[in-house]
């Protein structure tokens, strides 16, 4: 089928596909959040799980995010379904090391959060930290093939965010504590293109 712009798919239809993907994976904002607040509570003073929720919320308000996430899901669910042609099938059930199409979508939404995002994704990628460790194929909870490395994806990428603002803060001589933690959410109006 061509192109059709006439044919367009709401921005909202979109969000709220990606967030009930996610719940009915399993997955909380929150629990993405606990991964986020793990990584950088080390380095920034006053940070909360609330201000890692709301840099999670962001970062899920981000149109790439929602398409990555819709896609690879769907994939997983297909494979569950075993509704995928062979040998895709037995790739992705297995999880497969090699196969790396579920790394490089979750790359390819980390990008626009720059390095920090991508050494995070990687360091997640490798040490399964908080509920990626419990999606794990291999572990024999389901198909999460795709799943995990985009939870990583979103955790990191949150985590960017905070790592960039606390260099704001530290300039203004100012910790988390003075943050109040909706100025990490999504703003009201739309912003599809800022961070
Ligand atoms: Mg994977």
């Amino acid at each position: 089928m061509m192109h059709n712009k006439n044919v367009r798919v709401h921005s909202q239809d979109v969000t709220a596909a990606a967030k009930a993907a996610l719940i009915r994976r399993g997955v909380k904002i929150e629990d993405i959040a606990e991964i986020v607040h793990e990584m950088q509570n080390p380095y920034n003073p006053g940070l909360t799980l609330e201000h890692c929720i709301h840099s999670v919320e962001r970062v899920l308000s981000k149109r790439e995010v929602q398409h990555a996430l819709l896609v690879g899901i769907e994939l997983d669910e297909l494979a569950e379904k075993k509704m995928l042609s062979e040998p895709l099938q037995t790739i992705v059930e297995s999880d497969e090391g090699l196969f790396g199409v579920d790394e490089t979508i979750a790359i390819g939404s980390v990008l626009t959060y720059g390095s920090i995002a991508l050494t995070t994704y990687g360091h997640l990628d490798k040490k399964k930290v908080g509920i990626i460790e419990k999606l794990d194929t291999k572990a024999g909870n389901g198909i999460n093939t795709f799943l995990d490395d985009l939870v990583g994806s979103i955790a990191a990428s949150a985590a960017s965010r905070i790592a960039h603002k606390m260099r704001d803060l530290e300039e203004e001589g100012e910790t988390f504590a003075d943050v109040p933690p909706v100025v990490l959410g999504p703003k009201t109006e739309s912003d599809q293109d800022d961070e």
